[in-house]
C-alpha cells in the first residue's frame, strides 16, 4: 500500500494540501487494483456522513468510536449508539458493509492525562484539544494495527471547528509509533461539510451541542442535568423500539 510520506516526499516547498495527498492515494489504489481497509476514528455520527459516503467507494471501512474525552456517561452511550445507527442504515441504504467497532470508554484516562499535563484551564482549540486529538489517533492506529487494517484515519477533519492540518499532522508522527499508515484527509473540502449537512438532514441524525468534555462543556455553560436527561429519554425510546 502506498504510504501519505511518499507522495508528500514529492511535494517540496509547498504547503501541505492533505485532501490532494488523499485524493492521490486513492488515484494510486484505482490504479493498482487495491481496495485498502481502513480504520476510522470518529466521536459522534455527523462527521462520518460524508467520510463514508467518498471512501466506501473505494476502500473496505469500518468506524472505530474511542472517546474516553466524553462527558458524562449517558451522554457517551448516546453518541455511540447514533453512530451505530448511522452505520447501520447507511449500510441498508448504499449496499455497503461498514463495521462498527466501539473501544472500551475509559474517561479516567483522559480525565488523568488533561490533569496530569495541566490542561483542564485551556481553552477549546488549545493545547488541551491537541493532547485530546493525539490520544484518540493513538487509540484509533493501535486498534488499525492490533485488527490488521491498511490505514486509519479520522473523520474529524470534515468539522470546520476544528484544525485539519494539526490532526493531519498529528496522524503522521503517530504512524510512526504504531506502524500502521495513517490516511491524511481534510473532509470538509470539495464540498465535503455541505454534504454532511444534507445527509445529516436525510438521516436525522443528532447534532450535539457541546464537543464532548466537561473541561470545554463547563465553560460553555452546558447544563448537565439537561444533557442526562435528553440522553437518557434517547436511549430509552431506543431500547422500547427494540423490543
Ligand atoms: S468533531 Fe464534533 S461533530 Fe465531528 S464527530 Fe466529533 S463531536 Fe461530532
Ligand atoms: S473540546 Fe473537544 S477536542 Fe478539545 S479536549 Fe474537549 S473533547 Fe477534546
Amino acid at each position: 500500500m502506498i504510504s501519505a510520506n511518499s507522495i508528500i516526499a514529492k511535494m517540496k516547498n509547498q504547503k501541505i494540501n492533505y485532501d490532494k495527498v488523499m485524493r492521490k492515494m486513492i488515484n494510486e489504489w484505482q490504479r493498482s487494483d487495491k481496495r485498502p481497509s481502513i480504520l476510522i476514528h470518529s466521536c459522534c455520527a455527523p462527521c462520518s456522513t460524508y467520510t463514508l459516503e467518498l471512501l466506501t467507494q473505494y476502500a473496505d471501512v469500518a468506524i472505530y468510536f474511542a472517546n474516553p474525552n466524553i462527558h458524562p456517561k449517558r451522554e457517551y452511550e448516546r453518541r455511540a449508539k447514533v453512530q451505530e445507527d448511522f452505520v447501520e442504515r447507511f449500510n441498508e441504504r448504499m449496499n455497503t458493509n461498514v463495521k462498527y467497532i466501539e473501544a472500551p470508554y475509559e474517561p479516567h484516562k483522559f480525565m488523568k492525562m488533561v490533569k496530569g499535563k495541566g490542561l483542564a484551564e485551556e481553552n477549546e482549540g488549545g493545547l488541551r484539544c491537541t493532547a485530546c486529538f493525539e490520544m484518540r489517533l493513538e487509540l484509533v492506529a493501535e486498534a488499525a494495527a492490533n485488527l490488521g487494517y491498511d490505514y486509519f484515519a479520522s473523520a474529524l477533519t470534515l468539522s470546520p471547528k476544528k484544525n485539519a492540518q494539526l490532526i493531519n499532522e498529528l496522524g503522521m508522527e503517530v504512524q510512526d509509533i504504531f506502524h500502521v499508515y495513517y490516511l491524511p484527509s481534510d473532509f470538509k473540502k470539495n464540498k465535503g461539510y455541505e454534504r454532511s449537512i444534507k445527509m445529516c438532514n436525510e438521516y436525522e441524525i443528532y447534532r450535539q451541542c457541546y464537543c464532548g468534555c466537561v473541561f470545554a462543556a463547563m465553560k460553555q455553560g452546558i447544563d448537565f442535568k439537561e444533557v442526562n436527561q435528553n440522553a437518557k429519554a434517547y436511549l430509552e425510546s431506543c431500547s422500547k423500539s427494540c423490543l
